[in-house]
Parts: C-alpha cells; sequence; structure tokens
C-alpha cells in the first residue's frame, strides 16, 4: 500500500512562494498525472515528494507515515528524470544495477532484479551495450528500468517523454501504461501536454501558479471544467 497525501504543502525560494498550499490525495496504485504550463510547480512539487527539496509549509505523507524529514534513501520512491540521467561509462546492464550495487544488494539479487526488469522492458538484447549506442526511447527505458530494479512504491515521473518525438511519444505513452498494468505501482507523472495527461491518467491534477485549479479523471474535467483556464487547458468545448 501507498497511498500518498499532501496537506496543505507549501514551498519558497527564498523569500518567492512557488506553491501555495496543496491538498491532494493519490490513492494507492492510481496513476495521477501532474498537468500544468510550464513555471506552475510541477517539478518543485515532484521533487518534494522524492526528498531531493526541502518542503516549506504543510506535510507529505506516504503510506500513512509523514516523510518530510526522510531523505530520499529512505522513501522508497523512484524517480524517473527528463534528459534519462544514465551513467555514459557503463552498459544498461551496469546502469540498472548501479543503485542496488551501492546499497550492497547480494550479486544473485542484483542479476535477478535486473534480469526482470529487462524483461519488463524488452530490454533483454541490449545489455551489454552504451548509452551512445542507444535511441532516445531505449534510453528513457533503460532509465525505467534504473527504477524498476529498486521494487519503489511510488514511481515519479517528470517529464520522461519531451525528449522523444511525436510517433515515440505515442508509443511509450502506452509502454507506461502497460508498465503501470503490470507493476500496480502508484504513478505520480507530471507533463505539460495535456494529451499525454488525458489519455494516461486515472486522476488529474490541473495546477496553475503554484495551486490546484482542479482534479479530478479526465472525463470530469473535460465534461465539467471548473473555471475558463482547465477549459482551455484540457481543451474543452467552450
Ligand atoms: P514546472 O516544473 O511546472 O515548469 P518548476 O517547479 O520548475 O515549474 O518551477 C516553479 C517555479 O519555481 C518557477 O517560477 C521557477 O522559476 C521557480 N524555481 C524552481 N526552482 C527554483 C530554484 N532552485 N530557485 C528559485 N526558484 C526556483
Ligand atoms: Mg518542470
Amino acid at each position: 500500500m501507498a497511498d500518498i497525501e499532501l496537506s496543505s504543502v507549501r514551498k519558497s525560494y527564498g523569500n518567492l512562494e512557488v506553491i501555495h498550499g496543496i491538498d491532494a490525495h493519490i490513492k494507492d496504485g492510481e496513476f495521477a498525472v501532474l498537468v500544468g504550463p510550464s513555471g506552475c510547480g510541477k517539478s518543485t512539487l515532484l521533487r518534494m515528494l522524492a526528498g531531493l527539496e526541502d518542503i516549506s509549509g504543510g506535510s507529505v505523507s506516504i503510506s500513512g507515515k509523514i516523510v518530510n524529514d526522510l531523505r530520499p534513501k529512505e522513501r522508497n520512491i523512484a524517480m524517473v528524470f527528463q534528459n534519462y540521467a544514465l551513467y555514459p561509462h557503463m552498459t544498461v546492464a551496469e546502469n540498472m544495477a548501479f543503485s542496488l550495487k551501492l546499497s550492497k544488494a547480494p550479486k544473485e539479487e542484483i542479476t535477478q532484479k535486473v534480469g526482470r526488469a529487462a524483461d519488463i522492458l524488452g530490454l533483454g538484447a541490449l545489455l551489454e551495450r552504451f548509452p551512445r549506442q542507444l535511441s532516445g526511447g531505449q534510453r528513457q527505458r533503460v532509465a525505467m528500468g534504473r527504477a524498476i530494479v529498486r521494487d519503489p512504491d511510488v514511481f515519479l515521473f517528470d517529464e520522461p517523454l519531451s525528449n522523444l518525438d511525436a510517433k515515440l511519444r505515442v508509443q511509450m505513452r502506452t509502454e507506461i501504461k502497460a508498465l503501470h498494468q503490470k507493476l500496480q505501482s502508484t504513478i505520480v507523472y507530471v507533463t505539460h501536454d495535456q494529451i499525454e495527461a488525458m489519455t494516461m491518467a486515472d486522476k488529474i491534477i490541473v495546477l496553475k501558479d503554484g495551486e490546484i485549479s482542479q482534479t479530478g479523471t479526465p472525463l470530469e474535467l473535460y465534461d465539467s471544467p471548473k473555471n475558463r483556464f482547465v477549459a482551455t487547458f484540457i481543451g474543452s468545448p467552450s
């Protein structure tokens, strides 16, 4: 079980508050999409969930436990970044094994987990390649593999497809949804792309200027947008 509860979450950089008190609940196993225009605070919010950024006010609970003061490694969360952040001098297998090696997992466990992730993502034939020998989509899959091997309760994605071309983006959307079906994990997926949000989400959280504009299923937002911003952003007829 890994549900996420955000309660009056705030973030300031110096004197500038960029997240103004967010309340949200993401259920166990839910695919939640955080969507909104550039600069509205999506990455900041995700980084607070991951523990990569201090929380200035309010609280974040995961599985009923307040995590504000837990370090990233103590949260059982894995984050997949937009730029993949692969190690160029390591093979695909080594990239996926790296975090397990750091945490001194036994060799057999590492082999087993890397093998399982490679199976899930169709990377079996590419394990000995280096990142420079991979396509953009394959690199993105390796980045997901690095997350999967850690058996996280929660996956966080920050605009994972924005560096891919349009055709590959559509394909990867399907693959990430299939991954969610297989693993049944809780996912918070950040995008500024309303089509991604509408096609992938169980629940959409629309963020504007550091505040939630509306939360709902894709259909709810499309049928009953609360305000003009949501209507325009989601593209529903007005
Ligand atoms: P998004 O991911 O939705 O594009 P961000 O979360 O990156 O937005 O940024 C939200 C706001 O916080 C922006 O106004 C941005 O300039 C500001 N911001 C983000 N990171 C920092 C930082 N390290 N220092 C100061 N301001 C920041
Ligand atoms: Mg961002």
